[in-house]
């Protein structure tokens, strides 16, 4: 009996180790593949190289169509979360689509503090689109300790010849201009309607002045920060503050974007370089980055990214502006 057992007591130990060990393998094989799935999903749910990573919040300023999201579409398309997913913090304000720089100006400045109360950052890196660039010029003229660096896309710095022909066909207290500007306030009401709706000012005549060669002019007399005499580059630091611009200089860059026609169309009236709305010497300021193969709306990545596809990524620009205010400890 007890050979038989001990005969029995071997296989069956073998056979308790060969099943202890298989479950060992299992389970072994089990947390392996649980490591490297976690590993997997944590880079795609946490893929923070560290890129975009500034010190202090970026926040994203939009132009005359002034949408923060329209039928669902953000203004800057698909730019927040590719600045955001490598480390920086991103805001994007909310200001008048149209009225004056400095209205805007002053709406921004409120929303800067709200975003540093919010942050507990003491300074914030301001990036403007179009009419958005005079209105973070605007900021940091006036509270230049707030702002660590202005970057200005297509922006409306020196006039823009569409805004001085809408003007020049809406003289002042004219019948034209009441048509004009009910006009333009239809287009405003389609966008806030798009966007949910504002309650913020909309005085579409004062957004023209202020866009007009004569507004820019007198706004510049006032806030002459980094602009350039030229066409060349303006001073890269004034008062603390770093000042870039880039812009696009193809008013056609894709026949199946439904904005290309029109922006084709109002091309035609400026005789220079421009991006279907605003020359390229109007877009000047601090240090230019660059001329690119994009149109107004390129610039901010519509609509929903149809452009030029033998051209940069619009985001990559904003990915690489992001990376160059961080070299810099901004
Ligand atoms: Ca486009």
């Amino acid at each position: 009996m007890t050979v038989f057992l001990s005969r029995l007591r071997l296989p069956l130990r073998t056979l308790l180790r060969t099943c202890w060990c298989g479950l060992l393998r299992h389970l072994q094989r089990f947390v392996l593949a649980l490591a490297a799935t976690t590993l997997l999903f944590g880079a795609s749910a946490h893929a923070n190289s560290g890129y975009t990573q500034t010190r202090y919040p970026i926040v994203l300023v939009h132009g005359l169509f002034g949408f923060d999201s329209f039928l669902g579409v953000d203004y800057f398309y698909g730019i927040p979360s590719a600045l955001s997913q490598d480390g920086a913090r991103v805001f994007v304000a909310q200001v008048s689509a149209a009225n004056s720089t400095e209205v805007r100006g002053e709406q921004l400045l409120k929303q800067v503090k709200n975003i540093m109360a919010i942050t507990g950052a003491s300074k914030v890196n301001l990036i403007g689109h179009s009419h958005g660039g005079p209105t973070i010029r605007y900021v940091a003229g006036v509270a230049p300790q707030l702002v660590a660096s202005v970057t200005s896309i297509g922006g409306v710095n020196k006039g823009s010849r569409v805004a001085d022909i809408l003007r020049g066909v809406a003289p002042a207290g004219g019948l034209s201009e009441a048509v004009v500007n009910n006009a333009a306030k239809a287009f405003v009401a389609l966008i806030n309607l798009g966007s949910g709706g504002t309650s913020l000012p909309q005085t579409p005549t004062a957004a023209l002045s202020s866009l007009s060669t004569a507004g820019s002019l007198d706004f510049n007399r006032r806030f002459p920060q980094a602009l350039p005499t030229g066409c060349g580059s303006g001073a890269e630091l004034v008062n603390g503050v770093r000042y870039y611009s880039w812009t696009g200089t193809l008013p056609l860059t894709n026949v199946l974007d439904i904005s290309d026609g029109a922006l084709s169309i109002m091309s035609l009236v400026f005789g220079e370089a421009n991006d279907g709305l605003v020359s390229a010497c109007s877009s000047r300021l601090g240090k230019h980055l660059g001329d690119y193969r994009q149109n107004h709306l390129d610039e901010v990545n519509q609509v929903v990214g149809l452009r030029d596809w033998f051209s940069v990524d619009p985001v990559t620009l904003y990915r690489q502006q992001a990376n160059r205010l961080k070299l810099l400890g901004l």
